[in-house]
């Protein structure tokens, strides 16, 4: 058997069509939603993000600017320009892109983003919401895996729902994801005694961990449905997932590739929820 490639990158062009249209409409009706990134410092990956983020919102026709800050920016001045954002009606999201430099506390700057503005989806309250059902902004990385899913149809509801790596920003709440919509779930993590037992049970696999292969064929029931969230970086510079791609693709049924899987869809579910965002501050449809 050989999987069907659920690609992410041609799934993301078709949304972007999508949005393109919806920021159109929005236009006519004299709004434009607005996205501000911040950057603080120069961390080369931190820029190509922010650089491809600037890009998308432009492909859509949205508004973004980028601030960018020096990274000896003390934590006062960042609080004092998140709260400036926060209260800047023409802007819709904000994004802190992380990391930060280590003077500077992650969780305090992401708790002080307004909560409607918070197109991350890593604010408290916004985990709260996910956690109980509530509407509210989802992280962009998770959402993009269950919309991966179901462009394929793949069934969640009863289904056992594996997920490896177990952070904040991808594996917690893709398992929430895949809870609220009915599927029995496993979140595995470093400290999971026999991966193997656990992941060989999943109808749905999704890994997000950081280790080059580290899912092999051994590792997935037949017929499983693989979204593979890793991004390394291999010594010959090119970039490989989690799952040992050739070999699984050959037992599950579906399988995202790395890179054009998970990636493309990111950027664009942040898109989405800035005009979400954007639609909800501004009471328009
Ligand atoms: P993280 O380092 O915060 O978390 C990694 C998780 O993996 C932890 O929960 C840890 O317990 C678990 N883990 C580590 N080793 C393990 C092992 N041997 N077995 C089982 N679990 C293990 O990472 P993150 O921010 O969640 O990102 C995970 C991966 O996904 C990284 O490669 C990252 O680059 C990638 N990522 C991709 C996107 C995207 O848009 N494609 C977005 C975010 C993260």
């Amino acid at each position: 058997m050989s999987a069907e490639l659920i690609s992410g990158k041609d799934l993301a062009t078709n949304i972007k069509k999508d949005l393109a249209v919806e920021v159109e409409e929005l236009k006519k009706q004299g709004v434009t939603p607005h996205l501000t990134v911040v950057l603080v410092g120069h961390d080369p990956a931190s820029e190509s993000y922010v650089k491809g983020k600037e890009k998308a919102c432009a492909e859509t026709g949205m508004g973004s600017n980028v601030i960018r800050l020096d990274e000896t920016i003390s934590e006062d001045e960042l609080i004092q320009t998140v709260d400036k954002l926060n209260k800047d009606d023409a802007v819709h999201g904000i994004l802190v892109q992380l990391p930060l430099p280590d003077h500077i506390d992650e969780q305090k700057i992401i708790d002080l983003i307004d909560p409607e503005k918070d197109v991350d989806g890593f604010h408290p309250v916004n985990i709260g919401r996910l956690v109980t059902e509530q509407e509210g902004m989802v992280s962009c990385t998770p959402l993009g895996i269950m919309e991966m899913l179901d462009s394929k149809n793949i069934e969640i509801q009863g289904k056992n729902a594996v997920v490896v790596g177990a952070s904040n920003i991808v594996g917690k709440p893709v398992a929430q994801l895949l809870l609220n919509r009915g599927a029995t779930i496993t979140n595995c993590h470093i400290y999971t005694e026999d991966l193997k037992a656990h992941t060989k049970m999943a109808d749905i696999l999704v890994v997000a961990v950081g280790k080059a292969h580290l899912i092999t064929a051994d590792h997935v029931k037949e017929g499983a449905a693989v979204i593979d969230v890793g991004i390394n970086r291999l010594e010959d510079g090119s970039m490989t997932g989690d799952v040992d791609f050739e070999n699984v693709k050959e037992k599950a049924s579906y399988i995202s590739p790395v890179p054009g899987g998970v990636g493309p869809m990111t950027i664009t579910i942040l898109l989405k929820n800035t005009i979400i965002a954007c639609k909800r501050q501004e009471n328009v449809e």
